[in-house]
């Protein structure tokens, strides 16, 4: 008889053998394993580590996305793992597909080094060819106020995206209000702790200084997101739409339509949504993360009580007219629909919430997308096991159907869809999407 480790290996890829089995028309093996990686996280083993001398470290670019607190991992993994590795050939022949690495001393899944080689294994078993992120050509610089690049510019996608957290806290606060899938104040904290030089607000002149130098880099970025938490109040004598406007305003003036611009913010009234059009935004994210009202209630607390189910969904339907058929993206933090004590009791039911609320949205020219839940550990949900790869598997099988039907456009601002060529990291829904499918495209 195997030992434990053993044991939870082989049944994490029968497991994975088990699900592609039964939906391999539409869910490559690529992308299975690509979930369970995004559920469960990975150990990156210290030879491996070293074994790679130049890429992207992991950049902690707005939440942990880790199954374990910062000071639980080894000094090598917390300080040098990759943003994210690319899966290819191995014994199975993998195409290109991309994983944000989310950090996991328990996990069956590693990143180890074998001949010479980085590779992925599950237990002892090799699964595929390992490339870390290649490093933008930007980092290691900082800017004329001494913040490093990589805190303020941080590049994830494989290159494709400017993740820019302009605000790296939430005015959602403590146990009544952070949805409870959500890390970002604990983020914020453990990397002031260990040491690492985080700000809470950037200055404007400080972001565009560091879009400057990434632009005289030469790294070639195709879009930027203005993220950050939400402003229930002021900050800096602005509400939500004022303080995040001021950021997009000044891009765009500098470097207009240089980039796809998005921004992630909560459902706001139609007259700011139109603001953030203007200013030359063309991808709008108000994160809506559950479909169904109680769930949505007891896991987003702040924002049921800030706008409400209603308006919330509201809000997101009619940013359409503004923003345009497709360009709404809303994310849905796939595996909460099953987290304890709030969620459902079977995948079935699980699905079937979900399904209603993706044909609810597309049916309106919405286009959801997924991020795989993570259960991190300061989280109010970080007890939690993760969904199982069963939810994951199916509901991209059951998004791909989805889409095709109704919408039959990939979301725009992500690259190109399809295995091989997708970007994403925290999901593999745009790795499902036949590469044929056509983009969405933006209203002007
Ligand atoms: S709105 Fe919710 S998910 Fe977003 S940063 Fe605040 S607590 Fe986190």
């Amino acid at each position: 008889m195997g030992s434990t480790v053993e044991d939870k290996s082989r049944a994490a890829w029968d497991d994975v053998l088990y699900w592609h089995d039964r939906l391999r028309t539409t869910v490559p093996l690529e992308a299975v394993v690509k979930e369970d990686l995004l559920r469960r996280g990975m150990r990156c083993e210290k030879d491996a580590l070293a074994a790679y001398a130049d890429y992207a470290a992991k950049s902690y670019f707005i939440f942990t996305f880790n199954r374990a607190p910062l000071d639980a991992l080894s000094a090598e993994e917390r300080d040098s793992a990759p943003e994210e590795i690319a899966l290819t050939g191995g014994p199975f022949g993998f195409r290109r597909t991309i994983v944000s690495v989310r950090l996991n001393p328990q996990s069956p899944w590693s990143v180890s080094l074998r001949d010479g080689k980085v590779v992925l294994m599950c237990g002892d078993r090799i699964v595929a060819d390992v490339a870390f992120a290649p490093r933008p050509p930007y980092y290691g610089g900082r800017t004329e106020d001494g913040a490093p690049l990589t805190e303020v510019a941080p590049s994830i996608e494989w290159g494709y995206l400017l993740y820019l957290t302009v605000f790296r806290i939430c005015q959602y606060f403590g146990k009544e209000e952070e949805c409870r899938f959500c890390d970002i104040n604990h983020n914020f904290r453990q990397q002031r702790e260990a040491g690492r030089p985080y700000y809470s607000v950037k200055p404007v002149a400080r972001l565009m200084d560091a879009l400057r130098q990434t632009v005289a880099s030469g790294a070639t970025p195709s879009a930027y997101t203005l993220t950050g938490g939400s402003i229930t109040t002021k900050l800096d004598g602005l509400d939500e739409a004022g303080f995040y406007l001021r950021y997009a305003e000044a891009i765009e003036a500098e470097f207009p339509r240089k980039w796809i611009g998005k921004a992630v913010l909560q459902a706001l009234p139609k007259d700011d949504v139109v603001r953030l059009k203007a200013a030359g935004l063309r991808i709008y994210h108000p994160n809506y993360e559950i479909w169904d009202r109680a769930k949505f209630e007891a896991l987003c607390p702040g924002k049921a009580r800030y706008v409400g189910r209603d308006e919330w969904v509201k809000r997101v339907c009619d940013s359409v007219e503004v923003f345009g058929k497709g360009c709404v993206i809303p994310n849905f933090v796939a595996g909460i629909e099953l987290s304890k004590p709030f969620g459902f009791a079977s995948v079935d039911e699980a699905l079937e919430s979900t399904g209603e609320g993706l044909r609810y949205f597309m049916e309106r020219g919405v286009l959801p997308r997924f991020t795989v839940w993570c259960p991190e550990p300061f989280s109010e949900l970080g007890s939690n096991e993760p969904a199982p790869l069963e939810y994951h598997v199916r509901l991209l099988d059951l998004y791909k159907r989805t889409l095709e039907s109704v919408m039959k456009v990939a979301p725009p601002g992500y690259g190109p869809p399809g295995l091989g060529r997708s970007v994403f990291s925290v999901s593999s829904f745009m790795d499902v999407l036949d590469p044929a499918m056509p983009v969405a495209p933006f209203l002007d």
